[in-house]
């Protein structure tokens, strides 16, 4: 194998899967290192058809484990019996914050990363927000407005698949939409109620990475609510369903997974990255890989 690539991605969660995307899609040869095991799309899901009673703890898991060995992770919506192999063991994996500035950082440590576990609402900043700085003179102004980043975000949408309803709300744009999930009978009367006590205001269905019409070999979704234990019909985006097949398919490829990268090589005389230091966490062997650019996609905080 190679170790000379025109662009490396460290991390192969959302930002890495799309980075993997758009560079090899562009012609670019791309290492992509995850640090955790290979997670594979329908095969390795290991626990996405288990009814409760074929688990241990029914569901709600082991008390003693969760509050030794994930007493961070488990505070999180999507962490139960089905999903805590999804989520690093915070014992194995301390870290610490000042505490004027706390934060719970959830991490998964496999490929795709977060991309299996994320809440996939999906809404554009409109330009009330990318204002708010300047209008009420915290912060620094963006430098950028809804104009600039609109083309984006159709670009995204228009890959991952979202499901909404058009609004024309200023201060929620509407996007490329698939057709929006229906509301059931009691968001319906709480709509028409609030309608009527308050016609300024709207009740629209959540905006989702969540498909309702079939595209590129993914289903729509069947609306189970189970997707974090992954999802073989490829119904919501994660890296596994989206981006690292349309990666792969360029043939211009090269994945790595159990590899952490813990330093990068500088070089004094460019001023520039060239390259990442990588242990294999099984084999413990180390190795580099040289690259014109290295994308750094590795961890992102969710408070
Ligand atoms: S089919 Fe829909 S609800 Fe079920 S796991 Fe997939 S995305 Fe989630």
């Amino acid at each position: 194998m190679s170790t000379q690539f025109d662009a490396i991605v460290v991390g192969s969660g959302i930002s890495g899967g799309w980075a993997a995307k758009e560079l090899t899609e562009r012609g670019l040869t791309v290492l992509l290192i995850e640090r955790g095991p290979m997670v594979e799309h329908q095969v390795d899901y290991k626990t996405e058809m288990l009814a409760p009673w074929e688990l241990q703890y029914r569901g709600q898991g082991d008390a003693q484990l969760f509050a030794r060995d994930y007493a961070i992770q488990s505070k999180g919506m999507s962490f139960n019996e089905w999903t805590y192999h999804h989520f690093v063991n915070d014992r194995e994996n301390p870290y610490q914050t000042t505490a004027e500035n706390p934060f719970q950082w959830r991490r998964g440590y496999q490929l795709g990363g977060k991309s299996l576990l994320w809440g996939r609402q999906c809404y554009r900043w409109s330009d009330l927000d990318f204002g708010a700085n300047a209008a009420d003179g915290h912060g620094c102004d963006w430098p950028i407005r809804y104009a600039d980043v609109s083309p984006w975000y159709d670009h995204v949408e228009q890959f991952i698949g979202v499901s909404g309803s058009r609004e024309g709300l200023p201060q929620l744009p509407d996007g490329q939409f698939q057709r929006p999930m229906a509301m059931n009978a009691v968001e319906l009367a709480l709509k028409a109620r609030l309608q009527t006590a308050y016609p300024d205001r709207k009740l629209v269905i959540g905006r989702s990475a969540n498909m309702t019409e079939e595209k590129e070999g993914r289903s729509s979704c069947q609306y189970r609510n189970i997707c974090a234990r992954g999802c073989s019909f490829g119904a919501y985006f994660s890296t596994q369903s989206s981006t690292l097949p349309a990666a792969r398919a360029t043939g211009r490829l090269t994945l790595i997974t159990d590899s952490l990268v813990d330093s990068l090589d500088y070089d004094p005389k460019t001023r520039r990255v060239s390259g990442v230091r990588v242990l294999n966490t099984a084999s413990r062997e180390r190795k580099t890989y040289t690259a014109k650019v290295v994308f750094l996609c590795a961890g992102r905080s969710t408070a």
